[in-house]
C-alpha cells in the first residue's frame, strides 16, 4: 500500500484539482469580460437613448419652427387624411386660433368651412390621385381664404410621405404662393401685346403718309400745270406734317416715360392759344362739313403764366380727335369755365366737346393709358397712334391738373381739363403770336449768318427768309462762322447756327463767337436750328450762351417768330 504523506495530495487528485481550479479561473474570467461587456453595452444604450431623447426634441422644434415661420401653407396628414401638423400661415388663412382645434380632423371637413365645394372637390381628386399613384400631384388652385383681404393664386403639391418598404406614412399638402409673380407675367405679357399692336400700327401710320410723300412726289415732278403741281405739293406737306406729328408723339411718349419731358413756364394768353388751337383743328376738316363754335368765359385773366405749347398740344389733340370721330354735319364746342380765382393763381377748365360716335364706359378709362385704342384691330375704322389722349393727360398731370371723359356711344364726348394756372402779373409781356407778328419789318436789311453744313437744309431756311428781305449770309461749318463773324467785325444781327458740323460744331463756334474780343461778340443772338430736340439739348445750347433753340424740321412759325423777336431785343 502506497503510504501518503502530510501535505501530500495524491498525483492523481492532485492533478484534478489543478486542472479544476484552471476551470474555475478561466470561468471566472470569462463571466468577468461577459460583465465587463454587459457593463459597456449598458452604458452604450443609455448613451444611445440620450442621443435618440435629443435627435427627437432637436426634430420636434425643427418641425415647430418651420410650421411657425414657413411662408408655404403645409399640412401634414396621416394616412387617414386625418391632420396631424399645419403651418401657422394656415391657420391665419382659415382663421383658426391653434392648431389643436383641428388636429386630428380630416382634413376635408377642415377645407369644407373655408372653400367653395368646387374647390374642396379639385382638393380631394387631387388627394386621390397622389395616393394612388403614389406621386406627387400639382394642381394650379386659386381661392380666397377667408383669413385673407383678396383670393390668392397658388400652386398646390399634394405627395404621399412613403417608408422605405414603400408602405404609406401620410401626406402632406403644400400651398406655394404665386399670386404676384402670375399677376406680373399676365401684366407683362399685357403690355407686350400692346406694344405689338402700337408697333404694328406704328408701322402703318408711317407708311401711309410716305406712301403719299411718294407718290406725290412722283406726281408733282410729272405735272405741268402749275395748279395741278400746287395741289400735289400740299398733298406733300399734309403728310409730313402727319408724319411728323406721329413721330413728335412717339418722342413725347418716351420723354414721358423715362421722366426727362419738361414743362417751361411763361406768361401767354389763353384765348389767343385756344383760337389758335380751333383754327388749327377747323384746317383739318377737310371735306367734312363740322360746326366748331368756342366759347371763352371773360372771366378767366387773360394772362396765364404757363407752358403754353404743352397746353396747346392737349387741346389739339382734344380737338383732332373731335374732329376724327363726330361724322359730317355735326357740332364740337370748345369752351372754358373759371371755377375759382385766388389772388395769384385761378382754376379752370377746358371743354371739348363733339357729337361723334361716343365711348363705351368700360373702355373709358383705358383710353387715358398709353399704347391702348378702343379699337385694336387691323380692320378700325379710324387711323391714329393711340398716344395722344395719354400723352395730354400725362401733360396735364405735370401741370397739377386733370382730364376726364363724359361720354355716351353714339351721342357724343366730352374731355375736361381742369388746372390751377397762375395769374401773368399786370406788367409783365406776354408771348405771344400777335407780339412778334408785329415785329415782321425788322427783318428788311438784317444781315443773318446761317452756320449749316446740309446744302438742302440751307436751301430750306434760304427760301423761308427770302420773303423777308433779310440778307442771309452762309457758313459752311463752324469754324467759317467763328472766321466770318471775325472777319465782318461782327457785323451780323443774328446767327442761326446749326450743332452737328464737321470741323467745329455750333457749340464750340459759339463758345469762340462769345469769348470774342469783338463788342458784338457778347451780344449777338444765336439760335440753335438743330435736329437735337431732347430738353438736354435745349439745356446745352443755352449752357455755352446761345439765346434760343429752334428744332428741325422747322416749324415756319416758329422760326419766324423767334427770330423777329430776337432781332426786337438785340
Ligand atoms: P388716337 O391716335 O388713336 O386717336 P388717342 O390716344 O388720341 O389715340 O385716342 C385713343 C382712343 O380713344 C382712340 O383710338 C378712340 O378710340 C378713342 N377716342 C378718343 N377721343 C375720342 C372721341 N372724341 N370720340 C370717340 N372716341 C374717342
Amino acid at each position: 500500500m502506497t503510504e501518503i504523506k502530510k501535505n501530500e495530495v495524491p498525483t492523481s487528485n492532485a492533478a484534478d484539482l489543478l486542472r479544476e481550479n484552471k476551470a474555475l479561473k478561466r470561468q471566472l474570467r470569462d463571466l468577468k469580460s461577459l460583465l465587463q461587456r454587459n457593463k459597456a453595452t449598458l452604458a452604450a444604450r443609455t448613451s444611445l437613448s440620450a442621443l435618440l431623447t435629443s435627435q427627437k426634441e432637436h426634430m420636434e422644434k425643427s418641425l415647430d419652427l418651420l410650421l411657425e415661420n414657413s411662408p408655404d401653407i403645409i399640412l401634414l396628414l396621416n394616412n387617414n387624411g386625418r391632420l396631424t401638423h399645419c403651418t401657422k400661415t394656415f391657420l391665419t388663412a382659415a382663421t383658426i386660433a391653434g392648431s389643436g382645434l383641428i388636429c386630428g380632423h380630416l382634413f376635408t371637413d377642415i377645407f369644407k368651412k373655408i372653400v367653395s365645394p368646387k374647390q374642396l372637390e379639385d382638393l380631394q381628386n387631387g388627394y386621390n390621385q397622389a395616393m394612388n399613384l403614389r406621386k406627387t400631384i400639382e394642381l394650379d388652385y386659386e381661392t380666397h381664404f377667408p383669413g385673407h383681404k383678396s383670393a390668392y393664386i397658388y400652386k398646390v403639391y399634394i405627395t404621399p410621405m412613403l417608408e422605405d418598404d414603400g408602405a404609406g406614412g401620410g401626406t402632406m399638402v403644400l400651398f406655394h404662393e404665386l399670386t404676384d409673380i402670375i399677376k406680373a407675367k399676365e401684366a407683362a405679357e399685357k403690355a407686350n401685346q400692346a406694344k405689338n399692336e402700337f408697333l404694328a400700327n406704328m408701322s402703318h401710320e408711317i407708311r401711309t403718309p410716305l406712301n403719299a410723300i411718294i407718290g406725290m412726289t412722283h406726281l408733282s415732278r410729272k405735272a405741268t400745270d402749275p395748279k395741278e403741281k400746287d395741289l400735289t405739293l400740299g398733298k406733300i406737306e399734309t403728310a409730313s406734317m402727319n408724319l411728323l406729328g406721329t413721330f413728335s408723339d412717339i418722342l413725347d411718349m418716351s420723354r414721358i416715360e423715362s421722366g426727362s419731358l419738361e414743362l417751361s413756364e411763361s406768361p401767354f394768353e389763353l384765348g389767343l392759344m385756344l383760337s389758335h388751337a380751333v383754327s388749327v383743328a377747323a384746317y383739318g376738316f377737310e371735306g367734312k362739313n363740322l360746326t366748331l363754335s368756342i366759347d371763352l368765359d371773360p372771366a378767366i385773366p387773360s394772362v396765364l403764366v404757363g407752358d403754353r405749347q404743352r397746353l396747346l398740344q392737349a387741346v389739339m389733340n382734344l380737338l383732332s380727335n373731335a374732329v376724327k370721330f363726330t361724322p359730317s354735319g355735326r357740332t364740337i364746342s370748345l369752351n372754358t369755365k373759371l371755377l375759382e380765382i385766388q389772388e395769384a393763381s385761378c382754376l379752370l377748365r377746358i371743354t371739348v366737346r363733339d357729337t361723334g360716335i361716343g365711348i363705351s364706359k368700360d373702355l373709358q378709362e383705358k383710353i387715358f393709358q398709353s399704347f391702348t385704342q378702343v379699337d385694336g384691330s387691323i380692320s378700325r375704322r379710324f387711323s391714329g397712334t393711340g398716344l395722344g389722349l395719354a400723352i395730354s393727360k400725362n401733360i396735364v398731370n405735370m401741370m397739377g391738373g386733370e382730364i376726364s371723359v363724359e361720354s355716351e356711344e353714339g351721342q357724343g364726348s366730352s374731355f375736361h381739363i381742369t388746372l390751377w394756372m397762375e395769374i401773368a402779373p399786370e406788367n409783365e409781356d406776354d408771348d405771344t403770336d400777335e407780339t412778334y407778328c408785329a415785329y415782321a419789318s425788322l427783318f428788311n436789311n438784317r444781315r443773318i449768318l446761317l452756320a449749316e453744313d446740309t446744302a438742302i437744309n440751307r436751301e430750306v431756311v434760304i427760301a423761308l427768309l427770302k420773303p423777308t428781305e433779310a440778307h442771309v449770309e452762309i457758313a459752311f461749318n463752324g469754324k467759317e462762322a467763328v472766321n466770318l463773324f471775325e472777319q465782318s467785325s461782327g457785323n451780323y444781327d443774328l446767327i442761326l447756327m446749326d450743332i452737328h458740323m464737321p470741323e467745329m460744331d455750333g457749340y464750340e463756334a459759339t463758345r469762340c463767337i462769345r469769348a470774342s474780343s469783338l463788342p458784338n461778340g457778347k451780344h449777338i443772338p444765336i439760335i440753335a436750328l438743330t435736329a437735337n430736340t431732347f430738353q438736354e439739348d435745349i439745356d446745352r445750347c443755352l449752357a455755352v450762351g446761345m439765346n434760343a433753340h429752334l428744332g428741325k424740321p422747322v416749324v415756319v412759325d416758329i422760326m419766324m417768330e423767334t427770330i423777329s423777336k430776337h432781332l426786337h431785343n438785340a
